[in-house]
């Protein structure tokens, strides 16, 4: 597959829920991933990069168009709403200039139809329905070297999302007891299902564990999708190297959004803005740069900048909210992106801005019609606004903003200008506040119960 073109191959491994700091690479005690810790030796790795939007579409569509969910609209999962026709996604540009494009990926077959953009700019849209309890990873990992194998001529552009370790947890052996240690979790199930009975109850019981009981072993069984998920990547790496392409391929590997356990008192999911969800694993090795570590505010609005800047794509016609890290890794400059806005509108509504130092949570706890917009468990919100000294308190449990109202003025001065700003940007009112909630707690009870 070593190409004659000037351009690099772009091989994009996306790994749905993927939490960075269950990773050996950003300091996990366990082994669950030895294939990416190898690659982050060879990789930049991005230790403070966050999600503009959560969970799943939100995220890769900012991944896919430098763009804010703020400025596309696309602000929750399976929402309303479709991304506009003149914005251009990565696959767009890169196949005009001569790529041969693939996608695997179920975000169009499985989205109820309304994921439909992330099919445009595919030569091959390999779509599936996500199936757990399996090894479809490793099934989807064989179409992707099908197409690393079969181009030889053209660039490639692959975009490879695979859903391991998103719930339901179900890892095959023996990964499913690799990492099991009993009892060790700080969190009793029985606690746990009190939170909103009826959800954990059908949750949980849905994965059909071994041990229900035991939160030690729900988190074993992520870890053990992890590694799982882990072992494709390597796979990848190894096609790529074999084939003699490893030197014109870009690898970015990395996560939509986190997972929770415990944080905000969710479980198992990943809602909420806390870092626990919106800080992802990114690992970017580019051909030509040396590795390293970066420690810089990164979100994804910036990926698409500097990947088209890294293959010479033109910019699409109008200002994008991300820009390109390549005069970070260059060592031109030393300076980023002040703050991250991370927005959430799927199962409730938030906005979050994040500085290295600090983060500001925004509750929203109405639409533009005054309606309520519940949390996460379906009860009403809160609509104090929590703030978080990161230094001193990196697991966000103490909300200091009754302590620190000079710091909650201006951050929440910050975040109301950016809100302006993306106003005044589209012409449209505040897109989580018009669009509400696409799946409220009743709406998911409702097609949870459906599956059983
Ligand atoms: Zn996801």
């Amino acid at each position: 597959m070593t190409n004659n073109n000037t351009r690099p191959n772009i091989i994009i491994v996306a790994l749905d829920s993927l939490r960075a700091d269950h990773l050996g690479c950003y300091g996990y005690h366990l082994n669950t991933s030895p294939e990416m810790d190898a690659l982050g030796q060879e990789s930049v790795v991005f230790d403070a990069a966050f999600a503009a939007g959560i969970p799943t579409m939100p995220s890769f569509t900012t991944l896919l168009t430098g763009l804010h969910p703020y400025r596309t609209g696309i602000v929750s999962h399976i929402g309303q709403r479709r991304l506009a026709e003149h914005v251009q996604t990565l696959p767009e540009l890169a196949r005009e200039r001569g790529y041969v494009t693939v996608g695997i990926d179920n975000l169009v077959v499985q989205g109820e139809g309304r994921g439909s953009w992330f099919a445009r700019g595919y030569d091959h849209y390999s779509g599936y329905l996500y199936r757990p309890f399996g090894d479809q990873d490793a099934r989807l990992t064989d179409r992707a070297l099908d197409y690393i194998e079969e181009y030889t001529d053209a660039p490639l552009f692959l975009f490879l999302h695979l859903w391991s370790p998103h719930t339901p947890y179900g890892p095959q052996p023996p990964n499913d007891t690799r990492f099991y240690e009993p009892g060790s979790a700080p969190y009793d199930m029985a606690e746990v299902r009190k939170l909103q009975p009826d959800y954990y109850e059908s949750f949980v019981n849905d994965m059909k564990l071994a041990h229900p009981e035991d939160y030690a072993y729900l988190v074993a069984q992520y870890d053990g999708e992890i590694a799982q998920a882990d072992a494709q990547v390597g796979r990848i790496v190894r096609a790529l190297k074999q084939r003699g392409a490893w030197d014109d391929s870009v690898l970015l590997v990395l996560s939509d959004h986190g997972e929770c356990f415990g944080e905000g008192g969710f479980h198992f999911d990943h809602h909420g803005l806390y870092d626990a969800v919106t800080r992802i694993a990114m690992l970017m090795r580019l051909p030509g740069r040396g590795p390293g570590r970066c420690g810089a505010l990164v979100s994804t609005e910036d990926i698409f900048p500097t990947l088209t800047a890294v293959a010479d794509l033109p910019a699409p016609p109008y200002p994008l909210t991300g820009t390109s890290l390549l005069p970070l890794l260059d060592g031109k400059t030393a300076e980023t992106r002040p703050y991250v806005v991370s927005a959430e509108s799927t199962r409730q509504a938030s906005l979050a801005l994040r500085t290295l130092e600090h983060k500001l949570v925004l509750p929203f706890t109405e639409d533009s019609t005054g309606a309520p917009l519940p949390d996460f468990y379906g009860r009403p919100r809160d609509p104090a606004p929590l703030l978080f000294d990161l230094r001193a308190d990196p697991d966000e449990e103490h909300d200091i903003a009754d302590d620190a109202s000079d710091k909650l003025a201006e951050l929440m001065g910050m975040l109301h200008t950016w809100r302006m700003e993306m106003a005044e940007a589209t012409g449209e009112p505040d897109p989580i506040q018009a669009q509400g909630l696409s799946l409220s707690f009743d709406r998911f009870m409702e097609r949870l119960l459906a599956r059983r």
